[in-house]
């Protein structure tokens, strides 16, 4: 090793799910397969060009107005980012600055040990149990903050709201951070307990439920005095996050709560009916709450499977980490997509 080098932060990147250019059927980074509302169509096409020679609104003001009305929360509690990525690696920064560690399930979304990493904040992940469910009492442990994702990914299990107000109030001298990029395919928002914990911060994401993974808008909900710290480090960091484009499609998405219901069903009824023909397979899976299926097949093997897939043009996730190296994950795509998906499966099964 070079001498320069020895000074240099090395950190094991994220790996994010291809992206493929050629026409394939993906499914493999839960992506919603429909379009975003009209609204964000019109925006962009009726756009004024020439705003974009200034800097955008550096407060995200727009934005952040139209997102606290539809929560009925205030615009002191709201924060966005550049998806939610951004918002949680800020979150990870700004909250967990303890000597003890942070707690995350040992399966969950891999960027938290990354960004834990790249921050060099200890932590530690409790084991889910053998159905993949979180076990809350692994939680009241002395540490620096928790996180965790509800539903949970990579196994698309939503913990009800008594369990997860049962680790916050379990934890009320740290920051406890709920992670509900999938929340609006699964059940009710931890933001429902906003009132009670000052020490509770909620995220979510346009990149799901709202099909713009593309434009990359994420937000934090939480109390007015987490936010101030939120983003008083994002504005030591880079003012200007939020592009123009990105505030005003922003807007336009939440604003079509019509679009956005009749979107969540599509792919709610997509995944119970994908279920029902993933069965029909022989395959096994979590009780899926989000738009997503975690699904293993006792006489195929994952990789092998995936191999295949991906051969026929159909990708998947997968990953042959320790514990769900026999699993894949199926993003609900169109009725299309998933028929696509099980003919191939028929086939390559003789079934
Ligand atoms: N949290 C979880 C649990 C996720 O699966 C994802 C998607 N990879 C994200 C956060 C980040 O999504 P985005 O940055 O697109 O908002």
């Amino acid at each position: 090793m070079r001498e320069f080098e020895k000074n240099i932060r090395k950190v094991e990147p994220y790996v994010p799910g291809e992206q493929p250019g050629e026409k394939v059927i993906k499914l493999n980074t839960n992506e919603n397969p429909y379009p975003p509302a009209p609204g964000v169509r019109t925006a962009l096409e009726t756009m004024d060009t020439e705003r974009l020679r200034l800097y955008p609104d550096p407060s995200a003001e727009a934005l952040v107005r139209e997102l606290s009305r539809f929560y009925k929360v205030d615009p002191s509690q709201v924060f966005v980012g550049v998806g939610s990525d951004d918002v949680l690696s800020m979150c990870f920064l700004t909250f967990f600055n303890s000597e003890k560690p942070i707690l995350f399930p040992d399966i969950t979304y891999s960027f938290y040990k990354v960004w834990a990493e790249l921050y060099r904040i200890p932590y530690e992940c409790p084991k889910l149990d053998e159905n993949f469910r979180l076990v809350k009492e692994d939680y009241y442990r002395e540490n620096g903050g928790v996180i965790f994702p509800n539903p949970n990914a990579p196994t698309a299990l939503y913990e009800e709201l008594s369990t997860v107000e049962d680790i916050i109030a379990h934890n009320r001298d740290v920051i406890v951070i709920i992670d509900e990029a999938y929340v609006d395919f699964a059940g009710p928002s931890a933001m429902e307990l906003l009132d009670k914990y000052d020490n509770l911060l909620v995220v979510q994401t346009f990149s799901k439920a709202r099909s713009m993974a593309g434009m990359r808008i994420g937000y934090a909900v939480g109390s007015p005095t987490l936010i101030k710290y939120l983003n008083d480090a994002k504005f030591s960091f880079n003012s200007y996050t939020m592009n123009q484009t990105s505030l005003i499609c922003g807007v336009e998405a939440v604003k079509d709560q019509a679009y956005f219901e009749a979107n969540l069903r599509k792919i709610i009824d997509t995944r119970q009916w994908a279920k029902g023909e993933l069965q029909k397979l022989g395959f096994q899976f979590t009780d899926s709450k989000a738009n997503f299926i975690f699904a293993t097949h006792p006489d195929y093997d994952a990789r092998e499977l995936f191999e295949a897939m991906k051969e026929a043009g159909i990708y998947v996730r997968f990953w042959g980490s320790r514990r769900i190296e026999q699993y894949l994950r199926i993003t609900v795509g169109t009725r299309e997509e998933m028929e696509t998906m099980f003919a191939f499966l028929r086939k390559y099964m003789k079934k």
